[in-house]
């Protein structure tokens, strides 16, 4: 596996490859992360990883610090699984010119965690962009689990750029939890609180397609939520997953969720 630092050695490793899978991450790899790169490998013909932790899309900066880093770990993963770069840069690396037209997300897509993590989602588009643009990967591999990010990055880069965005079906544990780097950042009993409302909500989806009044059972669901977890709930929401409009109906639709459990942030999507 070779390592890239800057643009020089992106420049002179990718300059004849043309059939390049990316997987951008933000480090602490998982099974999540590792099941985008078996996707890379399978359909492109080389693959690079990103591990990059953006400053940027971090609307609170303790979020930012506290934010998993095990660099050692993440190197052995990514040589096991015979990965052919990663590209590794410094943030000033990434920042290296100057964007004229500020980047805005439309009002319309001012919804669950675009309404919530204020500046996010243009910092996450402002780095794929960049990424993009200095990689020139054919295929993007990104997760469902963090459903409107795929949705937003397959919109804003697809349009500008010769790529195509691969969706790649979210990884849970055992327990139905979805697999994610803030999981580190768990108690023990936060992260059973996790795994138990994640069951619950699975269950819930379930029902719905049998309940009449939809908006009702999803109030008092996550009611019933925030108190028997004693969690703090920012949306619990059915949104059609095509255009992630608000629904009442169960077909083609995706119960999205955003809570606080030990302070740590979690999402998910059914
Ligand atoms: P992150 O390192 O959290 O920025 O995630 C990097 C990529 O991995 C994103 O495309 C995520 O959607 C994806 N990802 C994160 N968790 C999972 C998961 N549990 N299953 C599948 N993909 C995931």
């Amino acid at each position: 596996m070779k390592i890239l630092l800057n643009n020089n050695d992106l420049n002179e490793a990718l300059n004849k490859v043309s059939n390049l899978g990316f997987v951008p991450t933000m480090g602490s790899l998982h099974e999540g992360h590792i099941s985008l790169i078996r996707k890379s490998k399978k359909k492109a013909k080389k693959t690079i990883v990103s591990i990059f932790i953006n400053p940027k899309q971090f609307n609170n900066k303790k979020d930012f610090e506290r934010y998993p880093k095990n660099h050692q770990k993440d190197l052995s993963i990514l040589k096991n699984l015979n990965v052919n770069y990663l590209y590794l840069p410094k943030t000033n690396q990434i920042y290296d010119s100057i964007r004229v037209k500020k980047i805005q997300i439309r009002k319309k897509d001012k919804i669950l965690c675009a309404k919530y993590r204020k500046g996010h989602f243009e910092g996450v588009l402002d780095v794929m962009d960049r990424l993009t643009k200095k990689i020139r990967p054919k295929f993007i591999f990104m997760g469902t689990k963090d459903y409107q990010q795929l949705h937003l990055v397959k919109n804003f880069v697809e349009k500008r750029h010769r790529c195509k965005i691969v969706p790649c079906k979210t990884i849970r544990n055992s327990n139905q939890l979805a697999l994610s780097s803030r999981n580190l950042l768990l108690s023990k009993r936060g992260k059973f609180k996790a795994e138990k409302l994640t069951k619950n909500l699975i269950k819930f989806k379930k029902k719905l397609k049998t309940i009449k009044d939809i908006k009702k059972a999803i109030i008092i669901k996550k009611k019933e939520l925030s108190q028997s977890y004693d969690i703090d709930i920012e949306y619990l929401e059915l949104r059609n997953k095509k255009n992630l409009k608000l629904t009442n109906k169960t077909q083609h639709s995706k119960l999205f969720i955003a809570f606080y459990l030990d302070k740590i942030r979690l999402i998910d999507n059914i």
